[in-house]
């Protein structure tokens, strides 16, 4: 297989404007919602505006094929887009545009024509449309979904009863649901069959915001990803049409491999984290003058830099090989490299915000200096889209 890491000027091109875009406009609205104490504040009221700039720019529609409204770009285009917004805020970067480019895909993969005409048909306006994916449960551990055992009793409980040409749907999704309560459209996973295991019995939903019966929490809020927006949804008799089935009965966890881009958006924007946290740390130590000499002179110091750049840079390589198989060979991206890049991009993540924070001293641990935040947003990465150490358990079986 050739291997060429070079990119095409075309892909330069749309990483600098990524870059721009990310600098004026994401910066200074992140910066803001960062700096808010208003515990009523809906991030998603500033960041419309800002999300609407980027879908003009194409930001949104990156991978969707050039028939359904797409762009049909490589994955590889997508993780580059979302490394540059990562870098600035990869909250931002995970719940608004990683999630817009990749939950059309499921429908563009997975639907029936009527599907594809019927619900992709906002990809064309200038609204801005944004989608949330439900699975987790407030009692439910989501690790369950990776269970070996097949057995009925363990796992999700919302369930949906086919009612003739309608499915009607009951039970509670976890708080912790991205865009619940702001977005246009969810995709519901429930069981078709509480007597049967979980594995045969999910199955997807596409629920549209304004459906009878959906409601949702007050908005949580978390250590960190201060401008996104995570809720409890709750579905009280929420009557679908049957054609608003994603795929068949049961094939829920068949049609969430078809997308390996989820891990590998989340995964490129923490390499911007990363790379954010390895520069901010880097011009501090260039500044800072102790013992006559800038920090960096001191090889404690350089050594610690040295790390962060190197550890960036391979987890870079790690998103972009599970992009590339993203585009060449799904089933192994789905299974191994897109999952093994997600935990690796936010290992690295982690460490570099950790030694941001070092690396600043004590106004590594002020409001002052972005150092804390990078931390925050970075421990987010841990258990957003399954836990390191699940995501690791399941690959194990592909090995
Ligand atoms: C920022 C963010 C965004 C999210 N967005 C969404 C969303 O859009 N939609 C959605 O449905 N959910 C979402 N979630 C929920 C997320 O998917 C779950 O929180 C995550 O998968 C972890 O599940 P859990 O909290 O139930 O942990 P649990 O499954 O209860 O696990 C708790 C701990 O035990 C460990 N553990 C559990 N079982 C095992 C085992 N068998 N072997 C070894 N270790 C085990 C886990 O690794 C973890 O450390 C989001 C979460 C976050 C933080």
């Amino acid at each position: 297989m050739a291997i060429g890491l070079c990119l095409t000027p075309e892909q330069t091109e749309l990483q600098q404007t990524a870059r721009d875009f990310a600098i004026s406009e994401i910066q200074p609205l992140a910066q803001k919602l960062d700096e808010s104490n208003d515990p009523n504040l809906v991030p998603w009221e500033l960041c419309k505006g800002v999300f609407c700039k980027g879908a003009s720019l194409g930001f949104t529609s990156l991978l969707l094929p050039q028939e359904l409204g797409g762009q049909a770009r490589k994955c590889i285009d997508f993780a580059l887009v979302q490394e540059e917004l990562g870098a600035v805020d990869v909250s931002i970067a995970s719940s608004y545009f990683s999630l817009s480019n990749v939950m059309p895909l499921l429908i563009g993969r997975a639907g029936s024509s009527e599907q594809r005409d019927r619900l992709l048909s906002y990809v064309s306006s200038s609204e801005a449309f944004v989608f949330s994916a439900a699975e987790s449960e407030p009692n439910v551990a989501s690790s369950d979904l990776f269970c070996p055992t097949p057995d009925a009793q363990i796992g999700m409980k919302t369930v949906a009863v086919r009612d003739g040409d309608t499915y009607v749907l009951n039970g509670q999704k976890s708080a912790l649901v991205t865009n619940a309560g702001i977005a246009d459209a969810y995709f519901i996973i429930a069981r078709t069959a509480l007597d049967k295991p979980m594995q045969e019995s999910m199955s997807i939903f596409y629920v549209g915001a304004d459906t009878p019966g959906l409601t949702f929490g007050k908005r949580i809020e978390m250590i960190g990803w201060k401008a996104s927006h995570h809720a409890a949804i709750h579905l009280n008799n929420v009557r679908v049409p049957a054609q608003n089935l994603i795929g068949q009965e049961g094939q829920a966890g068949a049609l969430l491999m078809l997308l390996p881009e989820v891990a590998i958006g989340l995964a490129a924007s923490y390499v911007g984290l990363a790379r954010a946290a390895y520069e901010y740390a880097l011009n501090y130590a260039k500044q800072r003058v102790s013992w006559g000499r800038p920090l960096i002179a001191h090889q404690a110091v350089a050594l610690k830099l040295a790390d962060m750049m190197v550890n960036t840079q391979a987890a870079r390589l790690m998103v972009w090989d599970a992009a590339c198989a993203a585009d060449t060979s799904p089933q192994l991206a789905a299974t191994v490299k897109a999952p093994a890049a997600k935990t690796f991009a936010v290992d690295v993540a982690i460490k570099n915000a950790q030694t941001a924070v070092e690396i600043l001293g004590g106004y590594g641990v002020t409001k002052e200096y972005r150092a804390g935040k990078f931390l925050s947003d970075a421990w987010i990465g841990y258990s957003c889209d399954f836990t390191r150490d699940i995501l690791r358990l399941g690959l194990v079986n592909f090995m």
